[in-house]
């Protein structure tokens, strides 16, 4: 095991408290405000460890653009809005969307743009990737944060980054998993005394074999539910895109990533990313709930396809020399392809009732 600053950080903790959840270990992994992974190196890009769909290629960006100055219009145009991006990584996806709203002139002056993050480091790539954007541009660390006024609200690769708590199926129960330290100090699985509710699984969960893991994210469904309050109450819409499935179930999808390759959970605590498959179902459920919010599910090759991906590729790739267009027709592969992001990927839209859709 590498001996990372925030390894000896949890060692502590655990001596001196006990074990800990994998909810809790999730957290301090990535949010501890020195150690933490999103303050403690760069993450995204070809040269970090894990790559989004707006590094793939700017037509994400660009497709997303068309996608919010279509809401703005059925919103019927609103002089003041939000146009909000959550845990944004190096910007990229916020500049592509801000070059394609240059086609609506009155829909970038009414805007306020305005991005979610809590990593100091990966602000300063924000700033940096539009700091030739002629917009109003403002940086918040809440949701609660947000003017009251018509919201359109984005996130890529962002609910995924929230802590789960997992349960593991016994003959009697399900209990839940935990970090504790083995007889030589290293990290290793535990379980806790906790259980689960049986209303919060899913209905067959009595067929599963022993050993089988239920995810839930408790903090995930709170940020959801923040932002449906915040829908309902000052009308818009949101566009959610992560991997995940559309339908509750089992499995254990708690991930790490260092340099394009997947490792250990307890490897290297601060210096790999973290991450889960969303539950979208739940997810859905929870924002449903607010009955004057409509939700939709689909993957991401239905949603990219839907809004244009084809025709924006074949637009890029008109004047553009051979090379240049294998690379675009590798990225719609990418982003769209069955077995690449298309599938894997999941959309979730939500609208307030007062949008036409
Ligand atoms: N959307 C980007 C980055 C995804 S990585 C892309 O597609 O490339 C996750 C992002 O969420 C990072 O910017 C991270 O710093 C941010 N983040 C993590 N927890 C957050 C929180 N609680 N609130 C706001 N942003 C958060």
């Amino acid at each position: 095991m590498v001996e990372t600053p925030l390894l000896s950080k949890l060692k502590n903790m655990i001596e001196i408290s006990g074990p800990i959840s994998i909810a809790e270990y999730f957290h301090v992994c990535m949010a501890d405000p020195k150690n933490g992974y999103y303050n403690n190196r760069q993450s995204i890009g070809a040269n970090a460890d894990f790559i989004t769909a707006p590094e793939v290629s700017q037509m994400f960006g660009e497709l997303i653009g068309i996608w919010c100055i279509d809401q703005w219009e059925k919103l019927d145009r609103p002089n003041q809005f939000s146009l909000v991006e959550i845990g944004p990584g190096k910007g990229t996806l916020m500049k592509d969307l801000l070059r394609t709203a240059k086609i609506n002139q009155a829909f970038l002056q009414n805007g306020v743009i305005t991005l979610i993050e809590t990593s100091a480091l990966l602000k300063a790539s924000q700033k940096a990737a539009l700091s030739d954007i002629e917009a109003n541009i403002n940086w918040i660390e809440s949701i609660e944060d947000l003017p009251k006024q018509p919201t359109l609200l984005i996130a890529n690769e962002f609910f995924d980054v929230l802590p789960i708590r997992q349960f593991i199926k016994s003959k009697t129960n399900w209990q839940e998993r935990g970090v504790s330290l083995d007889e030589k100090g290293d990290l290793t699985d535990v379980l806790l005394p906790a259980t689960i509710e049986t209303n919060l699984l899913p209905k067959d969960h009595t067929a599963q074999a022993d050993n089988t893991v239920f995810e839930i994210s408790p903090s995930r469904e709170a940020i959801a539910q923040q932002l449906a309050e915040h829908l309902s109450a000052c009308s818009g819409a949101g566009l959610f895109i992560d991997y995940g499935h559309t339908k509750s179930g089992f499995g254990d999808t708690f991930q790490a990533m260092k340099n394009h390759l997947s490792s250990h959970v307890f490897d290297q605590p601060g210096n790999v990313d973290l991450t889960s498959h969303v539950d979208f179902e739940r997810l859905a459920a929870v924002i449903g709930q607010n009955s004057n919010l409509e939700v939709t599910l689909s993957t991401q090759a239905d949603f990219l396809l839907a809004i244009g991906l084809i025709e924006r590729a074949q637009m890029l790739g008109a004047n553009a020399n051979e090379q240049t267009r294998k690379t675009i027709s590798q990225a719609v592969d990418r982003l769209a392809g069955d077995d690449q992001m298309g599938n894997l990927f999941k959309v979730m839209r939500v609208f307030s009732n007062n949008l036409d859709n």
